[in-house]
């Protein structure tokens, strides 16, 4: 049983299509070819707005679900992770409810896999019962060397509870953020990562390239009201992002999220100094997030010029209104006064995601074998999104 599909226009991964494609699948989603409506007979289902493959989610924390509306937005990143540690506990029939209706919620906007940050095992059962692809990264912090050891066999134990549970989903350990993890909690990672996919929370405050560069600004508050004692750290002296990168030495491919204070310098620093060569970096933005916390967007056109992977993700529901990758694509398509096409915002949420999670071989594209997830974003006028516009699932 075949379905053939066409719309307004369809977006196959890669680009807007010229012509009148019309996409051939089989019942489950699988693509069978893509080609023109003259050679493809009857029964064409015509759909009217953009279609496109599912949409890659490359940042999120599915187990936060239950902090909807429960953080003020634009506090400023030291009193957001503040308010996390001291709102995240609630019952756990509740976290296993909000973190059901996250999941179903992602699945109607389109959205076909995960990149996830995991902290605790909540979000088991949820994946277990999951349609979705997930990555799942095991997030670990300590910015005292003493405690590295003690995280590191804490996350490993966490992660093989991850490989028994969910067999069939990729499951990493990653770091959480410069400020928060010691030198020696990084080497430690480096030694376990080999090969593999890492993510970590980059830049999101000024704040974080001043406690690298000389010791300064918000966090040395945040660790004071936390009680613990950084005075055995050494700034670097060179921005948070030039000081983490290198600590980076087994050929991980690394999904650093947020970049929202990246410089023309770290650009610069990240293309010329790092082996492999082309160093194998992901760009994820969270813009939504980054208003909501911080108020402030990415440098764009920072990323763009200097032509580096592009991803896009939600982040969680402490620091958004919805998990939906159409509202971000909204935002930059807003924010960026035209320069940014949709074409290229849906390149990021499609083909890069699925590639910077290695789920290219199945996700991402409107390509012959792959089971993308067929996505219809509706109201499209001139070529491009309207207010109006949502996205939901065909297939
Ligand atoms: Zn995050």
């Amino acid at each position: 049983m075949y379905r053939k599909l066409t719309a307004t226009h369809v977006f196959n991964g890669h680009r807007i299509l010229e012509g009148d494609p019309v996409l051939i699948t089989d019942n489950t989603g699988r693509i069978i070819e893509l080609v023109d409506a003259g050679t493809a007979g009857d029964d064409i289902e015509c759909l009217t707005g953009l279609l496109t493959p599912g949409f890659i989610n490359a940042h999120c924390h599915l187990e936060l679900s239950h902090m909807k509306n429960a953080i003020q937005p634009q506090t400023g990143l030291v009193e957001f992770v503040q308010q996390v540690i001291q709102k995240r506990e609630s019952p756990e029939e509740r976290k296993q409810e909000c973190m059901r209706l996250a999941e179903e919620e992602m699945y109607r906007n389109g959205i076909v896999a995960v990149g996830d940050i995991c902290n605790t095992a909540d979000s088991l059962i949820v994946k277990q019962n999951s349609s979705l692809h997930w990555h799942n990264f095991i997030e670990i912090t300590g910015f005292i060397g003493s405690v590295a050891d003690k995280r590191i066999e804490q996350a490993t134990q966490l992660q093989s509870r991850f490989r028994e549970v969910l067999p069939g989903q990729p499951v990493t350990l990653s770091p959480h953020a410069p400020y928060s993890v010691s030198s020696r909690l990084f080497q430690g990672i480096n030694d376990r990562t080999a090969g593999q996919l890492v993510t970590i929370h980059n830049q999101e405050s000024i704040a974080e390239n001043a406690l690298y560069l000389d010791k300064t600004g918000d966090f040395l508050s945040l660790y004071n009201n936390l009680g613990i004692d950084i005075s055995s750290f050494q700034p670097t002296g060179r921005s948070s992002f030039q000081s983490w990168v290198p600590h980076f030495t087994q050929e991980q491919s690394i999904i650093s999220v947020h970049n929202t204070f990246t410089s023309p310098e770290d650009i610069f620093h990240c293309k010329s100094n790092l082996q492999p060569s082309p160093f194998n970096i992901n760009f994820c933005l969270c813009p939504n997030a980054n208003l909501y916390i911080e108020n402030t967007l990415p440098p764009l056109d920072l990323l763009r010029e200097n032509d580096v992977s592009i991803i896009l993700g939600t982040d969680s529901f402490a620091s958004n209104h919805q998990l939906d990758i159409l509202e971000e694509i909204r935002i930059i398509l807003n924010q960026t006064g035209g320069s940014v096409k949709l074409e290229e915002a849906l390149q990021w949420a499609t083909l890069n995601g699925a590639k910077a999670l290695r789920f290219d071989d199945r996700l991402g594209s409107f390509e012959k074998g792959k089971t993308p997830g067929i996505v219809l974003i509706d109201s499209i006028e001139n070529g491009t999104i309207t207010d109006r516009s949502r996205a939901r699932r065909v297939l």
